[in-house]
């Protein structure tokens, strides 16, 4: 860029001595480099050791005219600029002269203000071409920068030992790396640009990557995950994020995948082994329950209280473990996925009613009621295994009886609610943190505090719950906090 006027180099070429001299005068004032020709030949000369930026040629001279030497300056540097300067005869020669790429003309004779301006303006002009010239370079140099951004970024996706998959909003695969398509048992000639559908034929993933590539799934919350299973016997944990710009618009998600078959198969070996631990403990733990019961019944009358007592705590102890035992046994069924056996069509009206009718007695015996109110008598009939139901409504029933107090008012209630079935068991008992809401559906977990310190239970009620409502596609939800009671709806396809 030109800043300085000494920076600037220009040659004059004019045969007449005194003009060519009275030119170098001025310019030199101005502080620019000069160097001065009285003939073409001579300025060519020149130029083929020195760069100039600005030419300024007389257009009538003898051997190569101006036009000429015009031509022949163009021809070795076309940046530099070129006056002409004219006798007023040959105004319309230098009129035709711009039009081949002559800056300006001079006509003659001139005042030395002229010349200034003249060569002002052209040194502006030059000045701004070399800044048009800067800024262009340096955007070609930005757009090289993020070119190289963009590809070391797939570089390093494409090395990623995770398999990665981004979409964009229309939920179309606009980046994936080879680990993706291991994952996946796809092979090299899977190219991104397609609908993710193409990939991975799963409905539930994809419509969970959609809507989380439309902003549809807060990204405020945890990420959201999805199971898969892969040929069969390969388990993939997908977790996926949505992928946000400065303004915090949604601009497709990225998601990722955990091969996560070891695990499963470990869980399915402990859930093997939980299970045959279990039945082998069913039947010996039986016998000793009913012996405790004979003995209990043939000492009493000779026996001591307290002898009696210690027997009854066995009794009750060993009842804990045998209902323990059947707890794990019908979690072991439901993760090995056998629990629809024996499926009926299903008035949930009657069925609700003989539970409740059973369980009744357990709540009048703690003076609470318990009452059972729904809809109609008749809700449209569903195919279920009865057994299941029972589990689901029976654990939650009992649990409101459990942990409610004295004198606590319990309701179950059924309705359809569009496509589904919907039943809530609500009490107004000690309620439940909301802290809690989710670990309570988790193996094992029990709150304690003071109200349920003395009650005794597994923990396995409510995973046992969540995992049939989940095998029959249902939901369960929980509104609930301490000193409120709880509300358990159940919600299951019709
Ligand atoms: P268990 O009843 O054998 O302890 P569950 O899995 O059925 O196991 O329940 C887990 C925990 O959830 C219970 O220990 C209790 O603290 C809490 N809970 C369940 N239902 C209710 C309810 N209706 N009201 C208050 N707390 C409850």
């Amino acid at each position: 860029m030109v800043e300085t006027t000494d920076l600037l180099k220009i040659l004059v070429v004019d045969d007449e001595r005194d003009i060519r001299e009275g030119i170098e005068r001025i310019l030199k004032r101005m502080g620019y480099a000069v160097f001065k020709a009285d003939r073409g030949e001579e300025a060519l000369g020149i130029l083929e050791k020195q760069t100039v930026d600005l030419a300024i040629l007389d257009l009538k001279m003898p051997g190569m005219d101006g036009m000429e030497l015009h031509q022949r300056i163009r021809a070795i540097d076309e940046k530099i600029i070129v006056i002409i300067i004219t006798g007023y005869a040959t105004i319309e020669t230098a009129i035709d002269a711009m039009k081949q790429g002559v800056y300006d003309f001079i006509p003659k004779p001139f005042e030395p203000e002229h010349l200034r301006i003249v060569v002002r303006r052209a040194h502006e002009k030059l000045r701004l071409t070399m800044e048009a010239e800067a800024l262009q370079a340096e955007r070609a140099r930005t757009l090289i920068d993020l070119d190289m951004e963009k590809s070391r970024i797939r570089t390093i996706v494409e090395s990623l030992p995770t398999a990665v998959v981004v979409t964009n909003t229309s939920g179309e695969v606009v980046l994936m790396n080879p680990a993706f398509l291991k994952s996946l048992d796809l092979d090299d000639s899977f190219m991104a640009g397609n609908k993710l559908a193409s990939y991975v034929q799963n409905e539930g993933f994809c419509d969970m990557v959609l809507k989380l590539s439309r902003g549809e799934i807060d990204a405020g919350g945890e990420p959201p995950t999805y199971e898969l299973v892969v040929s069969g016997s390969k388990y993939l944990m997908a977790r996926g994020q949505p992928v946000l710009n400065e303004n915090n618009e949604c601009m497709g998600a990225v998601v990722t995948f955990a091969n996560i078959t070891s695990l499963k198969m470990l869980d399915q070996l402990k859930s093997e082994f939980v299970a045959k631990v279990s039945h082998e403990l069913r039947s010996p733990l039986s016998t000793i329950h009913e012996q405790l019961a004979m003995v209990l019944k043939e000492t009493s009358v000779h026996e001591t209280d307290v002898d009696q007592h210690l027997i009854e705590r066995a009794k009750e102890k060993t009842h804990g473990l045998i209902s323990l035992i059947g707890d794990l046994l019908d979690l072991s069924r439901i993760e090995a996925g056998g629990v629809s056996h024996n499926i009926q069509s299903i008035q949930v009206v009657d069925l609700l009613k003989s539970i409740v009718d059973f369980l009744g007695i357990r709540a009048q015996s703690k003076g609470q009621t318990l009452s059972f109110e729904p809809a109609s008598e008749e809700l449209p009939l569903f195919s279920a295994d009865p057994m299941a139901l029972e589990s689901i409504f029976g654990n939650l029933i009992a649990n409101a009886i459990n942990y409610s107090q004295q004198g606590a008012d319990i309701v179950v209630k059924a309705e359809q609610a569009g496509q589904y079935i919907q039943v809530q068991v609500i009490d107004n008992g000690f309620g439940i943190a909301p802290k809690y809401h989710e670990q309570i559906f988790d193996r094992f977990y029990r709150v304690k505090n003071d109200n349920t310190r003395y009650i005794t239970g597994t923990g396995l009620g409510l995973p046992i719950v969540k995992g049939l409502v989940d095998s029959m596609n249902g939901a369960i939800k929980l509104d609930s906090d301490v000193g409120k009671g709880s509300t358990f709806t159940v919600l299951l396809p019709v």
